[in-house]
């Protein structure tokens, strides 16, 4: 790998690492529509399995699969949020990609270095 190519990577995962912190605010998880049965004894809508559509985030933790209600009011928000996550892991995946390229290849080899002070 030449020293242009390392300084091309250091500087696309720096550009990528700034990204992600300007993003602040993200949550792992899905937002879905969730058919929720009521207390109501006799509901038509629970009878016929319809229920009442409610959006809530879900995510896993600990391998368990937990829920959050959101309502219509912070549905938005959590879709954003949960947006804000999948670009922030794709940030990431890519940096961690440009440090891999990186390890491969090692030190600069002497050839590299005198060439850099040529230039
Ligand atoms: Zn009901």
């Amino acid at each position: 790998m030449d020293r242009s190519e390392r300084e091309r990577l250091r500087r696309r995962r720096r550009l990528l690492l700034k990204r992600l912190i300007a993003v602040e605010e993200f949550v792992r998880g899905s937002v879905v529509l969730m058919k929720r049965k009521c207390v109501r004894p006799r509901c038509r809508r629970c009878a016929e399995g319809e229920g009442h559509p409610t959006w809530v985030l879900t995510f896993s933790e600990n391998g368990k699969t937990r829920t959050v209600y959101l309502g219509d009011k912070r549905a938005a928000e959590a879709r954003r949020l949960v947006e804000n996550y999948r670009r922030a892991t794709e940030w990431l995946e890519e940096a961690s990609r440009a440090s891999l390229a990186l390890l491969k290849a090692g030190p600069p080899t002497r050839k590299e270095a005198d060439d850099a002070e040529t230039r």
